[in-house]
Order: C-alpha cells, then structure tokens, then sequence
C-alpha cells in the first residue's frame, strides 16, 4: 500500500466527482430528485477550498474534519451519510494505516454508516457498494480489483428494488436504475484505491 498523499487524494476525488457530476445528476433524475450530483460536488469543492488546512492535520483528525465538512455542505440524505463514513474513519485509523488498520477502521466506519441510516446491505444504497469493497479488503484483493469489485456493486443495484431513501418512494419503479450513491461510491473507491495502489 502506498503512503497516502492526502491533498493528492482530495484533488483526485473533487476532481472525479466533478467529471461525473453529471452521470450521478441523471441517475438520481430517474429514481430520486436529480441533485445528488450537485450535492457531492458542492461538498467536494468545499473540501477542496480547504486542502491545505485538512492535508496539514494527522489522518485521524483530517478525516473527521473532511467528514465534517461533507455533512455541512453535501446535504441530501448522503452528506451525513458520507459525512458518518469519514468521522467514523476518522476515529478508527492510525497515523500511518496499513492494510489491516484501514480494513478495520473501513469496516467500522461502515456500521457507522448502516446505523445512521437505518439501512443494510441489499436495499439499494451506498452500502450495496461499501460492503462489497470491505470483503475485498479482507480477501486481499488488489487496489485494481477492488475498483472494479465496486463498479459491478454499483451495476448490481440496477436490478434492486430501493428500500431506503428517495427511491423508497417508487417501490417497484425502482428497479432497473442503478442507485446514484452506489455509483459515487464506486467512483470514489476507483480514486482511493487508484492513489493507495500507486
Ligand atoms: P436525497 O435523496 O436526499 O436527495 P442524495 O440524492 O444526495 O440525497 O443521495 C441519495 C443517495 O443516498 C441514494 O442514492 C443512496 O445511495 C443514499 N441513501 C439514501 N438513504 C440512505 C440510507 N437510509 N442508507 C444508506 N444510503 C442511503
Ligand atoms: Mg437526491
Ligand atoms: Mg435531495
């Protein structure tokens, strides 16, 4: 696992979701209200604005703060959700994380996540791709894998039916879309897993 360049990552992942704004827009146009697109890329531009002073604290403080930031400026129902994965990360992971610290911090800032929003694997959500991504980091598999393990979660919530969130509301009419927050989930796992395989 490569040392982790914090302020490289933040430009790495603001700029992603700025390139996919659009897609994430369109995928929440189909089963939600259309803004998730714009939510992320609200809070990644506000995260952004601020590299310096995040890049400069310990891992563990710069996470919390990055999570903080994400509830304040994503809104929606995924910025506290976001927002819970990186303050929850936060509290778990060392310093200088290896493999197995980032896997356990992952996993926990994942039961975070599932506590917030009252939600579980196979509902159509952010955590039909987290979950997925957490096994991979247990089974060892590479940062390339990985990226695409999380691309196939998020392709595999298309033929969901959404039991939580926005989606909720269309029951059946949710099925065959793929779920925005699974899909900007993949893109940020694609970033990390891009920058910590490096
Ligand atoms: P909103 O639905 O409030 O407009 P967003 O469009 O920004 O918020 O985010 C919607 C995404 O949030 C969904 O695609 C889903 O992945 C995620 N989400 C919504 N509710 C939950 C929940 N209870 N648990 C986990 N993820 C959720
Ligand atoms: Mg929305
Ligand atoms: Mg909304």
């Amino acid at each position: 696992m490569a040392a982790l360049n914090l302020a490289r990552l933040i430009a790495a992942a603001a700029d992603t979701i700025a390139a996919n704004a659009e897609e994430l827009t369109a995928l929440d146009q189909a089963i939600g209200d259309g803004d998730h697109g714009l939510n992320m890329k609200r809070g990644f531009e506000a995260v952004r604005a601020e590299v310096e002073a995040f890049s400069a604290k310990p891992l563990p403080d710069a996470l919390k703060a990055i999570g903080t930031k994400l509830v304040m400026t994503v809104g929606g129902a995924s910025g506290p959700l976001f927002g819970t994965l990186f303050l929850a990360l936060g509290k778990e992971i060392s310093a200088k994380p290896d493999r197995a610290n980032l896997t356990a911090a992952f996993g926990k800032a994942i039961e975070a996540v599932a506590a917030r929003g009252k939600s579980q694997i196979g509902q159509k959500t952010m955590l039909d791709v987290l979950q997925p991504v957490h096994d991979a980091l247990l089974q060892g598999k590479t940062a390339l894998e990985i990226a695409d393990i999380a691309d196939a979660a998020a392709d595999a919530t298309v033929p969901m039916k959404a039991l939580r969130g926005r989606a909720s509301f269309l029951g059946d009419r949710s099925i065959g879309h793929m779920d925005a927050g699974a899909r900007s989930t993949a893109l940020l796992v694609r970033t990390v897993a891009h920058s910590l395989g490096e």
